[in-house]
């Protein structure tokens, strides 16, 4: 049985990035960057006003002022500023050098004339505030989320080069499960693991083919033909004696690196390698399913993406006793602005932690207590 860091630094050390691609901005959400992206100009380009109100002459010291023109945002004209007059400005305008900008709420108009009651402070936004010319703005290695895909769409980079799609395989084993828009029969249950791999691959830019089949490892075997970069076989990954994952891969000639992990939920885990491609039988417990997901499959789809080959860890206390277990424990955990709050969950069956987990917290086998700093990554 491998331990959990044992597992990820097999998939650390063994997985290369796949190739990279330049793509479309609109379709690079959720890739991984594999350039440093730099500022091609000082950010801003220019000094822009912050605010709406006036600009005059800096060291103008004029009683009062008359009101001479406009420059409005997008405004390219050259505007001089010359002793007692003012012109209006906008916020985003670009401001004429040696300019101060005085905000609205600090001016009273009449009739053509203004006055402030406050100058001195500074209302533009200078150019290169924000960044300098040849700064790195979004590093190689970025899983591309809104923020850096609007980042890199004010610089003009509209062909990013992100690692390309990822194909994965995800097979449903189990003669119980039927699809989730069919009514159960007897014995029968939804298939929710199909679901969510499907939602977990759209945040990730990944190519997905699902397929379903019975508890069969002829239907197994007929199911994984073919070439992926990535291949999850959902149940059947146990001991049991239908329990086929294994058996299947190791015929379609995948080398079994991992049968077993000490894990709590998901020790049944299987890794293979064949080449490139990597598969992973995954426990068909929804919880188990979830949790092997993030945990595993996740470190070992970044580093095929390019990515740090380690999961994202962050800190905090956990809001409840938690316990521990002789196999490291993986708890649903809702992230609270105080901490983690532990969803209750009995059986790697259960299922309705999932519905406000948005984080899994690293328990050791000793357990925690109540306020207790502990690791854990997001799952959102
Ligand atoms: P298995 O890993 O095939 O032994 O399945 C373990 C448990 O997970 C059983 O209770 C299955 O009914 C359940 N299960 C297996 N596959 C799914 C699925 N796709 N969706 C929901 N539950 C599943
Ligand atoms: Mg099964």
């Amino acid at each position: 049985m491998k331990t959990v860091d044992e597992v990820w630094e097999l998939l650390r050390w063994e997985i290369s990035a796949r190739q990279a691609v330049e793509t479309d901005l609109a379709d690079a959400l959720g890739g991984v960057l594999r350039e440093d992206v730099r500022a091609p100009e000082d950010q801003p380009a220019f000094d822009r006003s912050a605010v709406d109100g006036f600009v005059v002459g800096a060291g103008d010291s004029s009683e009062v002022f008359c009101i001479v023109g406009e420059i409005r945002a997008g405004d390219g004209r050259r505007h001089e500023l010359t002793a007692g007059h003012a012109l209006r400005i906008s916020t985003g305008a670009a401001v004429p050098a040696a300019g101060e900008v005085i905000m609205l709420e600090d001016a009273a108009e009449s009739e053509g004339m203004v006055r402030f009651s406050r100058r001195g402070r500074d209302h533009v936004r200078r150019r290169g505030e924000d960044a300098r010319a040849g700064d790195v703005l979004v590093a190689e290695g970025t899983r591309l989320g809104p923020g850096a895909i609007a980042l890199l769409a004010s610089v003009g980079c509209i062909r990013p080069k992100v690692t390309r799609g990822i194909d994965i395989l995800h097979v449903a084993t189990g003669n119980e499960i039927v699809a989730a828009d069919a009514n159960p029969g007897p014995g029968q249950i939804r298939d929710s693991n199909s679901p969510l791999v499907a939602a977990w691959a759209r945040t990730k830019r990944m190519r997905l083919e699902q397929k379903r089949v019975g508890e069969d490892a002829e239907a197994l075997r007929h199911a994984i033909e073919g070439r992926r970069d990535v291949l999850l076989v959902s149940g059947g990954a146990s001991v049991g004696g239908h329990d086929c994952t294994a058996e299947v891969l190791d015929a379609a000639g995948f080398e079994i690196l991992v049968t077993k992990v000490a894990v709590r939920p998901g020790k049944p885990l299987i890794v293979g390698r064949r080449g490139e491609e990597w598969a992973f039988g995954l426990p068909g417990n929804p919880l188990s399913h979830f949790v092997c997901l993030h945990v595993f499959v996740d470190v070992a789809l970044t580093a095929m993406q390019g990515g740090s080959g380690a999961p994202a860890m962050f800190r905090g206390p956990v809001l409840a006793d938690v316990n521990g277990n002789p196999r490291e424990t993986w708890w649903p955990a809702s992230e609270e602005t105080t901490g983690l709050r532990p969803l209750r969950w009995a059986s790697s069956g259960d299922m309705t932690a999932l519905g406000t987990a948005n984080a899994l917290v690293r328990v050791p086998v000793s357990g925690l207590a109540a306020g207790r700093e502990a690791e854990f990554i997001r799952v959102t």
